[in-house]
C-alpha cells in the first residue's frame, strides 16, 4: 500500500498505479472516502470495492468543514497508525491523507452546496454539514479521479446528497461512473458500527442497542398499518425511556427523494433516526416495503 499526504505525490502516484498492469492497459479505480477510525464497516465499504475495481484506494481526512463549532471535532478519534494497518492487511493499493494544508490552502474559498435532499434530518440538526461533505467529496473525486466510488448505507442521507451533487456537477463521467452503497454492517446486537460508538461508556453502549430495536418495532408496526405518526412518536418515547437525552430526528421519508412522509405509498420509503446517548449522537436508518 502506498501513503501519499501530498497533492503531487498522489497525481503521480495514481497516474503509475492505473498504468502499471503487467499488460500496461489501464487498471480501473475505485475511491473509499472515510474519516479514519477504521471499522468493519469501512472495510465492507473496501471489500466491496475490490467487486467492481482493479485498484482500491482510501482516503482518510478529517473534515473540519462539516462540523459544527459545537460538535466533536478536536475530540474525533484519530488512529492513524492502526488504521494504515488494517487497510494495508486488507490489500488496499492507496491510502490518500492529505494534510489540511493540502486540503484547503491559505485563501481557500469555495463551498459545494446541495439543497434538496440535503434538508431536513440532519441538514437541519448539522447546519452546514452536508456543504461540508459535499465540498469534500467533490475535491477528493477531482484529486484521486476514481472510476466509483462507494459509501454507507449507514448515511444514507449523505449517500442521497453525494449521487445529487455528482448528477449535477458532471462528476459521474468522465471521473465517477458509479456511486455504489453500501449496506449497514452491525453489530451482533444489532447496534450500526460507528467511528463515534467508542465515545460510549459501557452503560450507555448497552443502552444504545435499543436504537435499532426501537427502530425496528417502528418499521414492523408501519407495516402493519399504524399510523406513520403515531409510530414515529412511539419511537421517540422508547428512546427516551431507554437512555437517550435527545431524539435530533425520526422521520419515515422516500428513500430515493428523501421527500418526508406521513404514510407508506408505492414507493420504498426509509425510517431515518439521530439520537443522543451520554453525549454522543448515534445516527440509523432502516427500509420499509414498499405498500404495493
Ligand atoms: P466515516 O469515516 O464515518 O465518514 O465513514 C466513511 C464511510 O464509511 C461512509 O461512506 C460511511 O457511510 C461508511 N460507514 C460508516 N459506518 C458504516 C457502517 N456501519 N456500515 C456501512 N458503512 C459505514
Amino acid at each position: 500500500m502506498q501513503t501519499i499526504f501530498r497533492l503531487d505525490a498522489l497525481r503521480t502516484c495514481v497516474a503509475d498505479l492505473k498504468m502499471r498492469g503487467k499488460d500496461q492497459i489501464g487498471r480501473s479505480l475505485a475511491l473509499v472516502p472515510t474519516m479514519g477510525a477504521i471499522h468493519d464497516g469501512h472495510l465492507a465499504l473496501v471489500r466491496e470495492a475490490r467487486n467492481h475495481a482493479d485498484l482500491v484506494a482510501v482516503s482518510i481526512f478529517v473534515n473540519p468543514r462539516q462540523f459544527s463549532a459545537n460538535e466533536d471535532l478536536d475530540a474525533y478519534p484519530r488512529t492513524f497508525d492502526a488504521d494504515s494497518a488494517l487497510l494495508a492487511a486488507e490489500g488496499v493499493d492507496l491510502l490518500w491523507a492529505p494534510t489540511l494544508d493540502q486540503m484547503y490552502p491559505a485563501g481557500y474559498a469555495t463551498n459545494v452546496s446541495v439543497s434538496g435532499v440535503s434538508e431536513g434530518a440532519c441538514g437541519a440538526s448539522r447546519p452546514g454539514h452536508f456543504d461540508g461533505v459535499a465540498t469534500v467529496v467533490c475535491k477528493l473525486f477531482h484529486q484521486v479521479l476514481p472510476d466509483i466510488a462507494l459509501f454507507g448505507e449507514k448515511d444514507w442521507q449523505q449517500l442521497a446528497v453525494i449521487r445529487q451533487m455528482a448528477r449535477d456537477l458532471d462528476l459521474t463521467r468522465p471521473h465517477v461512473h458509479a456511486i455504489i452503497g453500501v449496506p449497514i454492517v452491525r453489530e451482533a446486537d444489532g447496534l450500526a458500527l460507528s467511528s463515534r460508538n467508542r465515545y460510549l461508556s459501557p452503560e450507555d453502549r448497552a443502552r444504545a442497542v435499543a436504537l435499532p430495536q426501537a427502530m425496528h418495532r417502528c418499521v414492523a408496526v408501519i407495516e402493519q398499518g399504524e399510523a406513520v405518526p403515531n409510530a414515529l412518536a412511539a419511537l421517540h418515547v422508547a428512546l427516551l425511556s431507554a437512555g437517550f437525552s435527545t431524539v435530533d430526528y425520526a422521520e419515515l421519508r422516500d428513500s430515493e427523494t428523501l421527500a418526508p412522509l406521513v404514510a407508506i405509498g408505492p414507493r420504498p420509503a426509509r425510517l431515518l433516526v439521530a439520537a443522543r446517548i451520554g453525549g454522543t449522537r448515534l445516527i440509523d436508518n432502516m427500509g420499509l416495503s414498499a405498500n404495493l
